[in-house]
């Protein structure tokens, strides 16, 4: 599907971590922390969809990527630079935050819904739980630790030491009792999504109450 695309300019691209970067333009619309925008870098050109990775007022909008290599968008568009246009949607998507208790639950780039909901003011009552190899994956996790304190959770399946619970995301989820009244979201990789989702599911969660953003 072909979604209708305007041209902003690109104020700068920012490395966010290993192979991911974060592309920033001027806010053109208003959105809801959590929503999605499909960019192009041409005005007919491949268009992939993004979570916006910033705060709802924030004067400029941007979104965290990986590069995939050999992939269509990716390696174009960490090729950008300043002052270069590429092509973006409205925003649209209804996995949106709100005020109130929640978990969150991500890898990969799917921390970037979270990073909007906390740039947006919703940070009370949030419990982060990231899942990543090792401990530079933590896309984020500045921002995570020094907002959400002690309810962030880095679960490193491939490293060890002082804040990490050593294992996968997957493996703490199973190794705990979960709350049934209070919304889920998870966002990430697919295989990732689909056995959190079961684990909650097997923990008495209601199914109502699991929210998921699938990227990959
Ligand atoms: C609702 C939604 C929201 C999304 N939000 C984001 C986001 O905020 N940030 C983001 O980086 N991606 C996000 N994605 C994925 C994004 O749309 C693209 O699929 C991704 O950037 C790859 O595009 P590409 O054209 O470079 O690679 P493609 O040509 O589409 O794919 C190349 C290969 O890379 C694999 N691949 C795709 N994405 C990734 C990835 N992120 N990491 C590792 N391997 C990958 C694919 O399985 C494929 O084999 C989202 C997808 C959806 C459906």
């Amino acid at each position: 599907m072909a979604f209708f695309l305007r041209p902003v300019d690109v104020i700068r691209l920012e490395n966010s971590g290993p192979d991911s970067w974060t592309v920033y333009w001027k806010r053109n619309f208003d959105f809801l922390p959590g929503q999605v925008v499909a960019l192009s870098i041409f005005p007919s050109g491949v268009q992939r969809l993004y979570s916006l990775a910033t705060g709802n007022h924030a004067e400029e909008v941007g979104i965290l990527f990986n590069l995939a290599p050999g992939g269509a968008l990716t390696p174009l568009l960490q090729a950008v630079r300043p002052g270069h246009r590429i092509y973006v949607s409205d925003p649209f998507g209804s996995f949106v935050g709100f005020k109130g208790p929640a978990f969150w639950i991500a890898n990969g780039t799917g921390v970037a819904p979270f990073l909007s909901m906390l740039d947006s003011g919703l940070i009370e009552d949030k419990v982060m739980i990231h899942g990543a190899r090792t401990r530079e994956y933590f896309l984020g996790q500045e921002t995570f630790s020094s907002l959400l304190r002690e309810s962030y959770v880095r679960c490193a399946s491939a490293d060890q030491g002082k804040g990490l619970f050593q294992g996968r995301l997957t493996t703490y989820l199973s190794s705990r009792d979960w709350i049934k009244t209070v919304p889920y979201y998870l966002c990430g990789s697919a295989s990732m999504i689909v056995e959190a989702r079961d684990i909650l599911i097997s923990r008495g969660v209601p199914f109502k109450n699991i929210l998921s953003e699938v990227y990959f």
